[in-house]
């Protein structure tokens, strides 16, 4: 298939509305990485995302909204779980938090995996408003890696995973956010996060005015809540070892390992000449108490760091779960399949 890349201008959108419109696919930009869009209410054109993804059939979409008004019909609410989204829409869309609600008949059981409720959310990229604007419906979108890979956060890296497979690609340069949206389940109270992202537990408490828990590291033997915490994922080809401590003593780690020529390092900017005069082919990810900058770097770094051809990356974890460091260290458990190195007291 030939893959059209499509300027992000008015008539790139306008073509990329009319692919979705006739069930095709389109990889869009959003804040927070590339989506694979289909027309959400089409379940033909939503089975491709999962053909073309390779994604797991029991693991749900996101429908994407440009306007409130369009949430309604596909969800079903009560005064409490309605008041709660008022003020989470209000503080947060558009934006990189995603709600679960009861789904309405319109949704298609394909979006949900068959399941009683629906993911939701309201991007703030101009591109994707634009385009799901024009399009005039939902838009189921998830991630717009091959399943089991980084998501893609630039042009090219969507185009690795996807020239070929899809129409078209709409080029709207790198991905503010990096990370994907917070998922919030608004079905029962107290109020859980699925899956961190984009907007930290603190700020959805606050915006609620009540603790919200934390249900994205479930216990041992219960099942995942968010269905696609369960599989594989965000994982660069070479192995990948976290190090989850300060820079100084990750570094003092790094350096204790012998070899250092045929691996690579991902490193806090702090520690960059460090790594580089240890023999480490190194690329870093913004300074240690800058989550921000880790969160957008992340998925494009470890796809750069793939690249190097080292026989293993070793990446450094801050501890810090604030802010953007929850998404950050979440996509790295996965990411390194679990092989963590604590190092504090080390
Ligand atoms: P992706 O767009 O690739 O980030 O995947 C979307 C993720 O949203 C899924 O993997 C699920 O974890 C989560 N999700 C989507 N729909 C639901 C739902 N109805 N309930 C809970 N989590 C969901
Ligand atoms: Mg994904």
């Amino acid at each position: 298939m030939h893959t059209e890349i499509l300027k992000a201008d008015r008539e790139g959108i306008l073509a990329a509305a009319a692919v979705l419109r006739r069930g095709g696919l389109v990889a869009m930009p959003t804040e927070t990485v590339y989506g694979l869009a289909a027309d959400g209410l089409n379940p033909e054109a939503v089975r491709e995302i999962y053909r073309v993804k390779g994604r797991p059939q029991d693991n749900p979409l996101i429908l994407h909204i440009a306007s409130l008004d369009s949430l309604f019909p596909l969800v079903k609410t009560g005064p409490e779980s309605e008041r709660a989204l008022r003020r989470l829409s209000g503080r947060f869309w558009p934006g990189p938090l995603t709600v679960v609600l009861p789904r309405s008949g319109l949704v298609p059981d394909v979006i949900t995996a068959g399941g009683p409720t629906v993911a939701i959310r309201m991007p703030s990229h101009p591109v994707a408003r634009a385009l799901i604007e024009a399009a005039g419906r939902p838009i189921a979108a998830p991630s717009a890696n091959l399943s089991g890979k980084p998501s893609p956060t630039t042009l090219r890296d969507v185009t690795d995973d996807l020239s070929g497979l899809v129409p078209a690609i709409l080029d709207g340069g790198d991905c503010a956010v990096g990370v994907e949206s917070t998922v919030i389940d608004l079905t029962r109270r107290p109020y859980d996060v699925l899956r961190p992202g984009g907007i930290s537990r603190e700020a959805l408490s606050d915006a609620l005015g009540e603790e919200v828990g934390d249900a994205s590291r479930p216990r041992d033997g219960a099942p995942p809540r968010s269905p696609g915490m369960k599989y594989r994922h965000y994982a660069p080809a070479t192995p990948l070892t976290g190090l989850v401590g300060s820079g100084e003593d990750s570094l003092r780690y790094l350096s204790s390992l012998p070899r250092a020529e045929a691996m690579a390092a991902v490193v806090f900017d702090e520690y960059r000449e460090a790594a580089e005069a240890l023999g480490y082919r190194v690329l870093a990810y913004g300074r240690e108490a800058d989550h921000d900058s880790h969160a957008r770097l992340l998925f494009r770094t470890l796809r750069q760091a793939d690249r190097l051809g080292a026989d293993r990356i070793y990446i450094q974890i801050s501890p810090e779960r604030r802010g953007r460091g929850d998404a950050v260290f979440n996509r790295l458990s996965r990411s390194t399949g679990g092989d963590l190195v604590y190092l504090a007291g080390k």
